[in-house]
This record gives C-alpha cells, sequence and structure tokens, in this order.
C-alpha cells in the first residue's frame, strides 16, 4: 500500500529509535529535562529567536500562540483556508475568546490590498484588531509557498498598523528547502513561529512554539494551562533533534516526488485538474471533474488499487509524498492513478 494520506504517516527509523532510547531525560514540569532544553536551544537559534517552547502538538502551539497574542474581544486576522481557523475546531474562540478576520487569498496568498481595510477604528465599538497570522506553505492551499517578498510586505504592513504577527510554519521546513530562503530569514518577519517536527520532518510528536524571551513565561504559563506540560518530554525531544539533523535536505526528495504526481495528472488525466493549479512542495490536491465520482468513493477505489489518499472535499482528492516514499513509489502511484482516471472516464 502506498500511503499518501498525511506525511503524519511516518514511523520512527532505527537511529530515531535508538535517539529516544538513550536520550537524557529529567522531569521538564519540575525544572527542566536536558534533552527538551536542547532541542529549544536548537530550534531557537535556527529559527534566530530567543526561545522555544516543546509541544505535543502544532494546534497547542498556534492556540497557545493565540492565547497570550490576544486579549477576549481581540480580532485575529488570518486567510480563509487556513489550519488555525478550519482544523483546530475554532480554538481561538472556545479558548481565548478571539474573533477571526478571514480574508479570501488568491492561491492562499494576501496582498496589503487586501486587508488595509480591515483595521479597526479604536472606539467602544469595535473589537481590537490585534493578530496577524499567516500560514507556510499552506496546507488547504495545496503545499502552495507564499513568497517571501509577500510575506515581507504582509508583515510590516501589520507591523506598522501595530498587528502582532504569529506564522503557523508546520511545514516552514519544505518552504526553506524548496525556496533557500533560510528559516531564520521566514521567522524574523513575525513574533512567534510554530513549527511541526512529526509532519515531513519524521518525528512521532511534537511541535515548537518560538518568539521572543519575552513570552517565554507566558508561553510555558499556558502550555500548562492547555494540558501541555510533560515530564521526561526529552525521549520525544530526542527523535526530534534526530528529525532536525538528518530529515531537512530530504524533503527536497519529497517535493520531486510530488511532482512526479502533479505531472502524471497534467499530462494524463483530462478528467482531473490540479487545485492550485501549482505544485509547491510535497502537497497534491486535486480535482474530480466527475460528478458521479465523489473524492470519497474514489479515494475507496484507489486505495484498493494501492494507493491510499484523503477525500479533502466532496469533489478534491488531497496526496501528500514523506519520507516512506520512494520514487518507485511515487512513479507507481502515478501509474495507477493514470489507470483509475481511465477506467472511471469510460
Ligand atoms: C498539521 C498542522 C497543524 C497542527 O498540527 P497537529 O500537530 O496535527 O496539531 C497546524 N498547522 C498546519 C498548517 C498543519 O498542517
Amino acid at each position: 500500500m502506498i500511503d499518501l494520506r498525511s506525511d503524519t504517516v511516518t514511523q520512527p527509523c532505527e537511529g530515531m529509535r535508538r535517539a529516544m532510547a538513550v536520550a537524557d531525560v529529567g522531569d521538564d514540569v519540575i525544572d527542566v529535562d536536558p534533552t527538551t532544553a536542547r532541542l529549544q536551544e536548537t530550534v531557537a537559534e535556527m529559527l534566530g529567536m530567543e526561545c522555544a517552547m516543546f509541544m505535543p502538538s502544532g494546534t497547542m502551539t498556534n492556540q497557545v500562540a493565540v492565547r497570550i497574542h490576544c486579549q477576549p474581544g481581540d480580532e485575529m486576522i488570518c486567510e480563509e483556508g487556513c489550519h488555525i481557523y478550519n482544523y483546530e475546531q475554532g480554538g481561538f474562540a472556545q479558548l481565548s475568546a478571539v474573533i477571526p478576520r478571514t480574508v479570501r487569498g488568491r492561491t492562499s496568498q494576501f496582498e496589503v490590498d487586501d486587508v488595509a481595510d480591515l483595521i479597526r477604528p479604536d472606539n467602544e465599538h469595535a473589537v481590537r484588531s490585534r493578530l496577524l497570522c499567516l500560514e507556510n506553505t499552506h496546507n488547504r492551499g495545496g503545499g502552495v509557498i507564499l513568497p517571501l517578498e509577500n510575506v515581507q510586505s504582509v508583515c510590516q504592513w501589520a507591523k506598522q498598523q501595530g498587528l502582532i504577527r504569529h506564522l503557523d510554519g508546520a511545514r516552514l521546513f519544505n518552504a526553506v528547502v524548496a525556496t533557500g530562503v533560510p528559516a531564520d530569514q521566514w521567522a524574523k518577519e513575525f513574533d512567534t513561529v510554530s513549527i511541526c517536527l512529526s509532519k515531513g520532518l519524521g518525528a512521532p510528536v511534537g511541535s515548537i512554539l518560538a518568539g521572543p524571551r519575552s513570552l517565554q513565561k507566558a508561553m510555558r504559563r499556558n502550555r500548562k494551562l492547555f494540558g501541555g506540560a510533560m515530564r521526561q518530554s526529552g525521549i520525544l525531544a530526542a527523535a526530534a533533534l534526530f528529525a532536525l539533523e538528518n530529515n531537512i535536505p530530504r524533503l527536497a526528495d519529497d517535493h520531486q516526488h510530488a511532482q512526479i504526481l502533479a505531472q502524471a495528472i497534467k499530462s494524463h488525466c483530462d478528467n482531473f485538474a490540479l487545485d492550485p493549479g501549482r505544485v509547491d512542495s510535497n502537497i497534491v490536491i486535486f480535482k474530480i471533474d466527475k460528478p458521479n465520482m465523489p473524492a470519497e468513493q474514489f479515494c475507496k477505489l484507489a486505495k484498493e488499487a494501492g494507493v491510499w489518499m484523503l477525500p479533502f472535499s466532496r469533489c478534491h482528492v488531497r496526496a501528500v509524498t514523506h519520507l516512506h516514499i520512494r520514487e518507485e513509489d511515487a512513479t507507481q502511484a502515478a501509474k495507477i492513478l493514470c489507470e483509475l482516471h481511465d477506467k472511471i472516464a469510460v
């Protein structure tokens, strides 16, 4: 079975398991776990941030960020397809009483002109404009990369407006590898940045929230509030360190394998349309232009044929490449997709 459901399905390799087994650990809630501390320092350094905090999930890093940046009644501006808005149960509302203001992007990207009129006046009728959240690479947007110039211009505008800026960089390292722009250059436009270690990087668990030293106490306090303070977390941090040391450059392979799928869809499959039309990283989303073939049914057929994918809407399918997918797997998956396309076309 070629499992393209997500880049989260990966299993830790021998080396990663060994690193976990021998990790130095302590009680990171009472005081310090040494391996977790080393992970946090490593990621802070990579992102050019003053501090970083290890948490169980990307959802938690994002929601802790929203919480520490906002007061109840504050407004957060974000792209309408973003993870924070769509896939975290509206935690910003449930947990922090924050109001979302969504902006429709074009290929998940919006410009200063699209948001320039959204800042609320400072009066008693209005909520307070407080936070801008961007996502890079953009998951629901098909793994597209917001270009650095776009991120810079939108963030600089936000800064001038007095907005705090948070990056959901669950797959930031995919953007780093695809563009050659280093992580700290992306991160410096933001007050806080979250990254996932359990996506393409291949660790079993964990995300990091990085930011200024002045927010360290608030991060730790709210991580505890949300139930994310962990004891001998060095076992997990060791896996994350292994992932950072070994699995960043190879993300380029995932991107190349996504291109194999994308090319097959483009060149062979008249009834499938890449959506968005370009593939920038390791996510391929395509629309099935056949009303009698809903995505769910197609995914069932594909699974029977040996390719496991997820329906992403009624008519969209998502395929994600990752460290267990070799070039021959991508080629084989592309072949199966093309055959299935032909079979349902008649
Ligand atoms: C996966 C993901 C998250 C959340 O990570 P979890 O660890 O699954 O909670 C946040 N943002 C984006 C863009 C993601 O793809």
